[in-house]
C-alpha cells in the first residue's frame, strides 16, 4: 500500500517535471499535446503585418495630426491573448521563441516602410512598471526589442538595441500633481536615461490605449529624438476598451 502511494507520488513528480520542460497544452487554445503553440494559434499570431493604431484612442491626436504608426500581426484577443498572458504572467518561457519570431517578422515589415526615412534605427523597449520588471530581467519588451533589433540588422539597417527608457512607480510619479493630472494617469512617468543614437522604433508586447507609447514618444521628443513608430506583438481591437472585454 505504502509502495503504491510512493509510486503514484513519483509518477506525479515526473509529470510535473515534464510539464516544466515542455507543457503539454497549446498556450493559445489549451489543446493537448500541441507543444507551446499549435498551428492554428501560430497562424493567429502571425497574421498580416499592418498598421493597427487606429483603435488606440490616445495615439490619434485630437487636432487631426498624424498618429504614431504601430505595426503588428495580431489582435489581442482569443488564443493570442491567452498565449501572451501565459508567457508574461504564467511562466510559459518556452513561448518566447514563438513571440520573438512574431515581433522580428513585424519589425522586418516595418523596416521596409522605414528604410527610406532612416538607415539607422534605435530599437527602444517600452519599460514595464518596475514591479513587473522584477519578475523578468529587463522586462518582456526588452526580450522582444532584442529580436526586433536583430531582424532590422539582418535587413541592412544600422540597428542598435537602446534600453534607455525608465518608468517611475505610481506613488512617486503621482506626488506633487494636481488631481486632474492624477486622473490623466500615466502621463509624464517615462524618463530617458540617455538619448538614443538614432531615430527610434519603440517595442512593446501589447497596445491598448496607446497612453504608454505616447508617453514614451513625448519623453524621447523632449531630449530631441524622433520616434518613427512602434512594433507590438498584438493590439487590442477597437471598441474592446470600452466594454472591458475583448471579443473572442
Ligand atoms: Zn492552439
Amino acid at each position: 500500500m505504502r509502495e503504491a502511494r510512493g509510486a503514484k507520488r513519483v509518477v506525479k513528480a515526473l509529470r510535473a517535471a515534464a510539464d516544466l520542460v515542455w507543457p503539454a497544452d497549446c498556450a493559445g487554445c489549451e489543446r493537448e499535446l500541441a507543444g507551446p503553440l499549435c498551428g492554428e494559434c501560430r497562424l493567429a499570431l502571425l497574421g498580416p503585418v499592418t498598421r493597427r493604431e487606429s483603435g488606440a484612442p490616445r495615439l490619434v491626436p485630437a487636432d487631426g495630426g498624424p498618429a504614431l504608426p504601430v505595426w503588428s500581426s495580431a489582435w489581442y484577443q482569443g488564443e493570442v491573448r491567452r498565449a501572451i498572458v501565459a508567457w508574461k504572467r504564467q511562466g510559459r518561457g518556452e513561448l518566447e521563441w514563438e513571440l520573438r519570431r512574431a515581433v522580428a517578422r513585424t519589425a522586418e515589415a516595418a523596416g521596409r516602410v522605414l528604410a527610406p526615412i532612416s538607415p539607422a534605427i534605435a530599437v527602444v523597449p517600452v519599460p514595464s512598471r518596475w514591479l513587473r520588471r522584477l519578475s523578468r530581467r529587463g522586462g518582456t519588451s526588452a526580450v522582444l526589442a532584442r529580436a526586433a533589433a536583430e531582424a532590422l540588422a539582418g535587413s541592412g539597417f544600422e540597428a542598435v538595441l537602446a534600453d534607455v527608457l525608465t518608468r517611475s512607480s505610481l506613488s512617486r510619479e503621482q506626488a506633487g500633481k494636481s488631481r486632474q493630472q492624477r486622473v490623466a494617469g500615466r502621463e509624464g512617468t517615462t524618463g530617458v536615461r540617455r538619448p538614443p543614437p538614432a531615430p527610434c522604433l519603440l517595442v512593446d508586447d501589447v497596445l491598448t490605449t496607446g497612453a504608454t507609447l505616447l508617453d514614451a514618444e513625448r519623453a524621447l521628443s523632449r531630449v530631441g529624438v524622433q520616434t518613427l513608430g512602434a512594433v507590438v506583438l498584438a493590439v487590442s481591437p477597437a471598441g474592446s476598451l470600452d466594454t472591458r472585454s475583448a471579443p473572442n
